[in-house]
């Protein structure tokens, strides 16, 4: 009997992941499709940290790590939060992982029992809703909306929480939107959330260091709600390390020991190689993330001017990350032939079947009137996908 369980045939595959897979498969066939649905940097790793992972290797980091990760590692990042965000932390708050997504998750894990609400602000990064779900736990979306530069506000929140409400999903600068919480607005969150003990916001700061408007503002740095804010980071985007899986959390200590918990059951330490490289990035030189955010910066004004010229997309600038999330609700309902756009699903298999590009579509964001394209690419890229874009949907009647 191939009878999967309930709590997997509850679970949507990763839309991102998927639409990815389609795009190499596509190229496999011989088709020239470009690629702008998965969000990871095109520029390879630094070559500093690739060689300490190269001394790692030869140095014999070949055996079982601690679970929470090597203590030269936690204290690099120790370091780091201390360094570029001000904040203090002991080791023993941090715990380090297999890709900030299984830092996100084993966050949830530990904390949420079955019922339990768990508030996500729409649009969310597509995994979000599919791990309070594998966790039995009940994700409650607050809609953004493009006028309000996807961005909640604390009446929002508040209005959403009850008695059940145990976490708050917050993604600055944020997948897919690009959007970046203010200082000023992150502590007007903070506020509603103060008079709610039993919230515990997880602050998704992946995308820190792909900012273009100044300062990075986290969660994590009000005292009054420091030790209910479970901050999300890693190696993946700010040194083009997807490939190396490493991630952490910097949490309170009864957070970790339960992630510490779980990963020992789970997984186990992340890549002892990976750790070596992970910790050259935190303690070497960070010229390389400035010259990589410069290069994110020209090309998110490059496919935003692009985009703007493209007739019935509605764009907002993004603020950070490398995503831009138009709105193209004005083609649904359109037609090219016998084919008819209902959806941003529909939207984004039709750009990439006839305009051999892919993006993903705005649904399983929730965001359904919207798409994503990732600028992580080179230049080049961008101008051809979005000439190609223009001229399919120019066929749309
Ligand atoms: N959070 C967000 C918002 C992301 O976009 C990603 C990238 N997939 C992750 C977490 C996970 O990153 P990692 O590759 O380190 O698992
Ligand atoms: N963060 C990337 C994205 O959203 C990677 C894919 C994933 O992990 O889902 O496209």
């Amino acid at each position: 009997m191939e009878n999967l369980s309930d709590r997997l045939n509850r679970l949507s595959p990763s839309a991102t992941l998927a639409m990815s897979q389609r795009s190499s498969e596509l190229k496999a066939q011989g088709v020239d499709v470009i690629n702008l649905s998965v969000g990871e940097p095109d520029f390879n790793t630094p070559d500093h940290i690739k060689e300490a992972a190269k001394k790692a290797i030869d140095d014999n980091y070949s055996k079982y790590s601690p679970v929470p990760g090597y203590p030269a590692l936690k204290n690099a990042i120790v370091a780091k939060l201390k360094n570029e965000n001000g904040l203090d932390y002991a080791p023993s708050q941090i715990l380090c992982s297999n890709g900030a997504k299984q830092s996100v998750c084993n966050t949830i894990m530990a904390i949420i029992n079955a019922g339990d609400e768990v508030i996500i602000p729409a649009p969310y990064w597509v995994s979000y809703p599919q791990m309070v779900k594998l966790a039995d736990g009940e994700p409650v979306i607050v809609e953004a909306t493009i006028e309000q530069d996807f961005k909640i506000t604390p009446e929002q929140l508040e209005a959403a929480i009850t008695p059940k409400t145990r976490a708050l999903i917050l993604c600055s600068p944020s997948n897919p939107t690009g959007s970046v919480y203010s200082l000023e607005e992150l502590e007007a969150l903070k506020d509603v959330l103060l008079r709610h003990e039993r919230v515990i916001v997880i602050a998704d700061e992946i995308y820190e260091h792909i900012n273009y408007v100044g300062s990075h503002a986290s969660m994590a740095s009000f005292p009054d709600i420091k030790d209910r804010v479970v901050i999300i980071n890693g190696v993946s985007k700010a040194y083009a390390m997807t490939g190396w899986r490493i991630g952490f959390i910097a949490a309170p200590e009864w957070i970790v020991k339960g992630c510490n918990k779980l990963q020992g059951q789970y997984t186990s330490g992340p890549c002892s190689v990976s750790q070596k490289a992970a910790e050259a990035a935190y303690t070497g030189s960070q010229e390389c993330v400035e010259q990589m955010r410069q290069a994110f910066e020209r090309r998110k004004n490059l496919i935003v001017r692009l985009a703007k010229e493209i007739p019935g997309f509605e764009v907002r600038e993004p603020k950070g990350a490398f995503y831009l999330f138009p709105k193209c609700s004005f083609y649904f309902g359109k037609k090219d032939g016998d084919r008819t756009i209902n959806n941003s699903t529909d939207f984004a298999m039709y750009l990439l079947e006839v305009g051999h590009v892919a993006t993903v579509g705005g649904d399983a964001f929730g965001s359904p009137e919207c798409f994503r394209m990732s600028y992580a690419t080179s230049d080049e890229n961008i101008i051809e996908a979005m000439r190609r874009i223009k001229d399919t949907v120019a066929r749309l009647k």
